[in-house]
């Protein structure tokens, strides 16, 4: 089992490493998860994370940390308030914010992107970043699930605010309502998840990140997974269709 990386390189960016180090693989897992807000990713990327010992780099969890921070820069300032009204932050902050943490994607742990790339450009972006690193990607997660199924989840998700654990109040509640199973600070629910801010972010997506898919379509990286049923049924047709199209076994 993987002790999961605190992910300080990613949160801090620049050369800072992480204390806990990733296990070694034989194969580093190197993935980006796509699909629409509440599709699960954030889940699944915990769950892959710890079967593939993979870091899950999330663009939107550093912008909620940069959201506590009492003096963010104009720029992030700027970015935050496109967050919260639940449009998308400009392709050069998102770009210039991963390429100062290049570290994270020559990680020995590999990683899973989540959230990141959302638009044709930072997909190529990415691109550029990869070859300059000569990191190669395995392949490119599109989670799929129709529109009234996210809505639904949406509205019951929470996050716990220290360790970013996701629980929905149906489908995956928390042993004590109001507080994380694995650290036991409180659970709260995301200021983007109210429904008029949830109807931006699927209009953003529907416009910015399907072309997205199409791009990794043409490279033959995509793999589509049908995101019904609970978490665990995801996460083990996600490993299926993984192991399907590997060109060798995965980390176990
Ligand atoms: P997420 O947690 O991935 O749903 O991201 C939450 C919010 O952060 C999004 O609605 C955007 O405002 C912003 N964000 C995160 N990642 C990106 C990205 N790659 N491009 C543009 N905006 C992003």
């Amino acid at each position: 089992m993987n002790p999961q990386t605190t992910r300080e390189a990613w949160f801090r960016g620049g050369d800072q490493g992480c204390i806990t180090q990733p296990l070694t693989t034989a194969r580093p897992c190197r993935l980006i998860l796509l699909g629409p807000p509440g599709v699960g990713k954030g889940t699944q990327a915990q769950l892959l994370g710890r079967e593939l010992h993979a870091c899950h780099l999330s663009t939107g969890d550093l912008f909620r940390a940069a959201s506590r921070d009492e003096h963010p820069s104009p720029a992030m300032a700027a970015a935050l308030d496109t967050m919260r009204s639940g449009g998308l932050v400009s392709d050069k902050l998102v770009v210039d914010t991963v390429r100062e943490r290049t570290s994270c994607l020559r990680c020995r742990g590999g990683f899973l992107l989540d959230g990141f790339p959302r638009t044709l450009a930072q997909a190529e972006a990415l691109e550029t970043i990869l070859d300059h690193e000569g990191v190669a990607l395995d392949a490119v997660i599109a989670y799929e699930l129709p529109l009234e199924e996210i809505i639904d989840r949406l509205s019951g998700r929470r996050t716990c605010s220290q360790c970013k654990t996701v629980y929905h109040l149906a489908g995956n509640p928390p042993r004590k309502p109001g507080f994380c199973d694995r650290c036991g600070a409180s659970l709260q629910e995301r200021e983007d998840d109210r429904p008029n801010v949830i109807r931006v972010r699927m209009a953003a997506y529907a416009m910015e990140t399907q072309p997205v898919c199409a791009f990794y379509e043409r490279l033959g990286k995509l793999i589509r997974v049908p995101a019904t049923g609970s978490p665990e049924e995801i996460f083990r047709r996600t490993l299926e269709r993984l192991e399907a199209c590997a060109a060798q076994p995965l980390a176990s």
